[in-house]
């Protein structure tokens, strides 16, 4: 049985996310064995990366350091659910919403001298002070201030009266290859930034961080003192060529279910634009899944799914909320579960991977491209 088929609300819409909360949670406990010591920011932005904020939240509170997400809405809801973890908000600020980030008590990502002295002056007029962590660009260029120039945020750090300067953190744009030498120079770079520090006999900031996954999978000596895994934690690898060295798991499953049957003959082609038909009769079923779900429609005539064991080819274009699977000959019944993510009772697996191999894209998007519209559902039980 599945697990947990019970706990499913009777009359739920058949296409669903399972998310195994146990995989989770061991999947923090292997990164927590991976990086000895340090602390974990558990990155939950995108929706947890499509396995539900709320959730995950809430079951991995007690079992995380640090919670990052990307945008300040993501931080208040979190806020709003009484969690008391800190969060950092990854993403660049817009001043307006500064004093929001203190009221929430949120952490802010400094990312430039202008960005920080708005802060100081938001909190000053608040009475309040905030926790910042400032970023630095060692190679992304995306946000933060050059490492060339980091010296002057550092120095406008010390100036600051109503800051607290909590961490300070860069982020890597090609940990996740095989040649890691623009990693390696990345962190040169914010070394050499943390030298700051030594060089003027102060302490540095008590949160140095720059470890996404593929980081800690694959270069410790970016640990410094806390690192930041998204994707790992959910159990996937950022790409092929990251090491396999932290044993984890998928924690989600995407499942449907067979919702109609027909035999189609050759001549009768299948779905818009007519792209396929079959060349002798098959059985063809239809699953209540598709683009508007973020089932990509650049899958079409390319995605497989497991019914009862077996693998199949998805046929014809994928639609906007549905989309047809041929069987071949073999038997297929209204309601039974059509896997296209992950286990399915047989101990076959559908890989976040294949489907973005499938679609051109990454695991990442597959995973945050899950529309809410699907319903989530939280099952623990040890397999
Ligand atoms: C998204 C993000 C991460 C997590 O990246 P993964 O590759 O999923 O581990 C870490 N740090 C920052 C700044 C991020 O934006």
């Amino acid at each position: 049985m599945t697990l947990h088929e019970a706990t499913i609300a009777e009359g739920m819409r058949p296409t669903r996310v399972e998310v195994n909360l146990d995989r989770l949670s061991k999947n923090l406990q292997a990164i927590r064995q991976r990086v000895a010591g340090r602390k974990i920011l558990a990155v939950l932005k995108a929706n947890a990366y499509g396995h539900g904020l709320k959730a995950v939240a809430r079951h991995l509170a007690p079992l995380a350091d640090y919670f990052g997400v990307a945008v300040l809405e993501e931080g208040v809801l979190l806020r709003q659910m009484g969690l008391q973890t800190p969060i950092l908000v990854l993403g660049g600020i817009w001043e307006r919403q500064i004093p929001d980030f203190i009221r929430h008590d949120l952490t802010l990502t400094a990312s430039s001298v202008e960005r920080l002295e708005q802060i100081e002056a938001a909190a000053a007029a608040m009475g309040a002070r905030a926790r910042v962590h400032l970023k630095i660009d060692t190679g992304m260029e995306r946000i933060g201030v050059h490492y060339y120039n980091a010296h002057t945020l550092q120095e406008a750090a010390l100036r600051c009266r109503h800051v607290d300067v909590e961490g300070i953190y860069s982020h890597f744009a090609n940990a996740d290859s095989a040649d890691l030498s623009h990693a390696r120079l990345q962190l040169e770079r914010f070394m050499e930034v943390l030298d700051f520090y030594a060089r003027h006999s102060l302490p540095a900031p008590p949160l140095r961080h720059m470890a996404n996954s593929a980081a800690i999978a694959a270069l410790p000596e970016a640990w410094f003192d806390m690192v930041r895994p998204g994707i790992l934690l959910y159990g996937v690898y950022p790409s092929p060529e990251t090491p396999r060295t932290v044993p984890v798991q998928p924690a989600l499953t995407w499942k449907s279910r067979v919702v109609y049957f027909k035999v189609t003959k050759p001549g009768h082609p299948v779905s818009y634009g007519s792209t396929w038909q079959p060349d002798r009769m098959v059985r063809i079923v239809t699953v209540p899944v598709g683009y508007g779900d973020g089932y990509f429609r650049s899958m079409s005539n390319r995605a497989q799914v497991l019914i009862r064991g077996k693998r199949y080819a998805q046929v014809g274009r994928i639609c906007m909320d549905q989309m047809m699977v041929n069987i071949e000959w073999d038997s297929a019944w209204n309601g039974d579960d059509v896997v296209l993510v992950g286990e399915d009772d047989w101990g076959n697996r559908i890989a976040v991977e294949e489907l973005a191999d499938w679609a051109g894209t990454i695991p990442y998007e597959i995973l945050t491209n899950i529309n809410t519209r699907v319903p989530r559902v939280y099952v623990s039980s040890a397999r």
